[in-house]
């Protein structure tokens, strides 16, 4: 029998699939001939929030409807970033890939659940219908992270799981990655706690250099149990006693070595900005001023890892884009959005 939409977009984290997912992806099949999975926060470096890949996740629907392969068929998997300082270029995204599976002339619908007040992208579409699940048995991806990356017992959160990403998180459990989550996780916990007693919660202040010469970025490799191993601005909180200039040269210099003069450096600075995003730090709610060095062409001068950072390298711009999934927080964006304008 006809279907009512040809297509339905279904937009989602899925950090992890549960089952409150899948009862959507099964109404939106019976709402339509085909379903666009949007795999959202696709190539964010790892993290307590954002624990797998896309295609982990990708593989996880796949896994929970093996044993249904006329369901799997009709469904297509379109990962997409997400663009923190650009709502309108992450629809665009959006827009372009359904159109690239759907063409122009379909019936479409978005499904969803408006949740809270993070389910306003739902919104974005009103070229589309839009289709309202309702609240499946309350269950919440946040909740299972916490109690996976907790350590809590699997009884309390394996049935909100479907069977295949019951298997997926068991497998994951002995990858050297997953013991690193948990130290993360364990960490913010304690930080939380730690900030818990302020009359009111924290606002950080941070710096971050982005120094750029002859097409290479200035970047470190941190150390610091939270995000360590990830590739990062040299930067760090501002001290009591300096001004947010004074503050991203000591820690460009602290962290990388960079051996060009202090006069050089605060000749070269030749924009900053402020990167302020309410969700652009899991440690808590974090501004960032970040200033943009632009050197003279020629040989790239030495750098040296110290501090904070275990290491700090000149990277290509080529290399920039590859390692998209390797960055810090917000820190690939910010780069982007200095060099793209010089
Ligand atoms: P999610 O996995 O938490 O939820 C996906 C959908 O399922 C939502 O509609 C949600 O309400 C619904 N859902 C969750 N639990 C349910 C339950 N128990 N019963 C019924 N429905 C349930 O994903 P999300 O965080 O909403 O995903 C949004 C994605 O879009 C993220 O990747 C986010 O980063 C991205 N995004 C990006 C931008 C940007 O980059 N500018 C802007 C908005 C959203």
């Amino acid at each position: 029998m006809r279907k009512k939409y040809d297509y339905c977009i279904y937009i989602g984290r899925f950090q992890p699939f549960h089952l409150g997912h899948l009862q959507t992806v099964r109404i939106a099949l019976e709402e339509a001939s085909e379903l666009i999975i949007v795999i959202g926060s696709h190539r964010t470096a790892p993290n307590i929030k954002n624990p797998w890949t896309s295609s982990q996740r990708e593989q996880m629907i796949r896994l929970t409807l093996k044993d249904e392969p006329e369901l799997l068929e009709r469904i297509h998997f379109a990962p997409v970033r997400d663009q923190l300082y650009s709502d309108n270029l992450w629809v665009a995204d959006i827009q372009q890939k359904v159109l690239a599976i759907a063409g122009d002339e379909s019936a479409i619908a978005i499904i969803g659940h408006r949740k809270d007040e993070s389910s306003y992208y739902l919104d974005s579409f009103p070229q589309w219908s839009y289709i309202e699940t309702g609240n499946y048995r309350d269950i919440h991806s946040t909740d299972i992270r916490a109690a996976y990356l907790s350590r809590a017992p699997e009884a309390s959160y394996y049935d909100k799981l479907p069977v295949g990403v019951q298997v997926s998180l068991s497998t994951f459990q002995s990858e050297a990655r997953f013991a690193e989550l948990c130290a993360e996780y364990d960490f913010i916990q304690q930080n939380k706690k730690a900030w818990s007693v302020a009359p009111y919660p924290p606002t950080f202040v941070t710096v971050d250099a982005v120094v750029v010469q002859s097409g290479h970025v200035l970047i470190v490799r941190r150390k610091s149990r939270y995000g360590s191993g990830l590739y990062a601005l040299p930067g760090g909180f501002v001290d009591q006693d300096e001004t947010l200039l004074e503050g991203m040269l000591r820690e460009l210099k602290e962290e990388t070595g960079l051996k060009v003069p202090m006069p050089v450096l605060r000749g070269s600075i030749v924009d900053s900005h402020v990167f302020d995003n309410p969700s652009r730090s899991l440690r808590g709610r974090t501004i960032t001023h970040a200033y943009f060095i632009q050197l003279k062409a020629g040989k790239l001068p030495p750098v040296k890892g110290g501090d904070d950072a275990d290491k700090a390298l000149w990277m290509s711009l080529a290399d920039l884009y590859i390692h998209e999934d390797l960055f810090f927080e917000d820190h690939f964006a910010i780069v982007l959005h200095f060099v793209s304008r010089v």
